[in-house]
């Protein structure tokens, strides 16, 4: 036995409930890992309150990442004691997740641990870290380096998407302006490395194609207006990664900054991302992201404690990344 949070739909409304489970009960798969560690992302709290209809059948164990040691393998690549990570691949969405003491899942969606990392700071970059460096490696691949002239934007940086991408970005060496809405995070997004503070307000009035040259490139959590805006404020040629939509899903921008100015809007996916690419981002992770700066935007919940951060990372109030204890529930 062990044990697990369960999520059950009863009359369109979604319950929580830890529950005694078996290997068993889990679905199939090749690989039984034992889970130590996962993580609160966004997608994590629209499903534990059931909203996006992300999740299609109850019961269900959500947790969109997990890391962990393989305990039995049917398949060649993995063997018990492995060190393993997943992220994606819709797992704690379509299929069960993290939040539970075992998982049972497909070969060809794990990714063994890379050298210099372990479970817990795998964890601590999660889903959201990830994506953050497909971002990072977006701009590259379009050319974006360190030694041109110019700040890089990242939006909604505060959070957790946000502050992998400040503190990967600061140890390349590129100048980075972090652009919050809350005033209480400036200190912490200095101290991941940001040069400059943008406030949140200043980047949401897409009212305008075009405004003056501002960034070299820019990496975005918000979408909806705040990325227009930001379109329109690209240098000549600059770049943009989308990542998210924490300020909604439209686009209410014009094609004025691609056609008068080359601008490049590249869109990012950590979900079906192939193999050969996690493997590399997931590297790049263990070279490239200060384990300092990481520790320090990384808050570490038990899993039996979860519930009342899946809110909070909804209204915009989780700052960095949140470790979940899986052991601790
Ligand atoms: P998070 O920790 O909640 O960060 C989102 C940040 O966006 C908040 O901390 C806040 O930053 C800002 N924000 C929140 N509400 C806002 C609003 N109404 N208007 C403007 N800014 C707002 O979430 P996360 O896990 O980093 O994820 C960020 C986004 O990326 C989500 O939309 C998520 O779905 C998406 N995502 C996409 C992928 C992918 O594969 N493309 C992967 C992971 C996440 P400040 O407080 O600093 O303003």
């Amino acid at each position: 036995k062990f044990r697990g949070l369960v999520l059950s739909q009863q009359d369109k409304s979604v319950q929580a409930e830890f529950q005694d489970l078996s290997v068993d009960d889990l679905p199939d798969g090749d690989v039984l890992v034992r889970v130590d560690w996962s993580t609160l992302n966004y997608k994590d709290g629209m499903i534990l309150n059931g909203l996006g209809r992300l999740v299609r059948h109850y019961p269900h164990v959500p947790g969109v990442d997990f890391a962990g040691e393989v305990v039995s393998s049917g398949d060649g690549r993995y063997a018990p004691g492995d060190q393993v990570i997943l992220t994606g691949w819709r797992v704690g969405e379509a299929h069960w997740g993290g939040y539970a003491q075992y998982a049972r899942v497909r070969a060809d969606w794990l990714v063994p641990m890379p050298d210099g990392l372990d479970g817990a700071h795998a964890m601590a970059i999660g889903t959201a870290g990830f994506t953050s460096m497909l971002a990072v490696m977006a701009l590259e691949e379009q050319g974006v380096s360190p030694d041109q002239d110019g700040e890089i934007l990242v939006t909604g940086a505060a959070g957790g998407v946000g502050s992998v991408a400040v503190s990967i970005l600061t140890k390349l060496g590129y100048r980075v302006a972090a652009s919050t809405g809350r005033k209480d995070t400036h200190d912490y997004l200095r101290g991941l490395g940001a040069v400059s503070i943008v406030d949140r307000s200043e980047l949401e009035d897409a009212s305008k194609p075009l405004l003056s040259e501002r960034w070299l490139g820019a990496i975005d959590s918000v979408g909806s207006s705040t990325l227009a805006h930001v379109l329109s404020e690209m240098k000549y040629h600059g770049v943009v990664a989308a990542c998210g939509l924490a300020g909604g899903p439209d686009l209410p921008a014009t094609v004025i900054p691609f056609l008068l100015r080359g601008v490049r809007l590249i869109g990012i996916d950590s979900v079906m991302c192939p193999y050969e690419k996690r493997v590399s981002a997931w590297d790049r992770l263990a070279q490239d992201l200060p384990m300092v700066g990481l520790d320090s935007a990384t808050t570490k919940v038990a899993l039996r404690d979860i519930l009342p951060w899946g809110e909070k990372i909804l209204k915009g109030q989780v700052r960095g990344r949140l470790l979940i204890n899986v052991q601790d529930c």
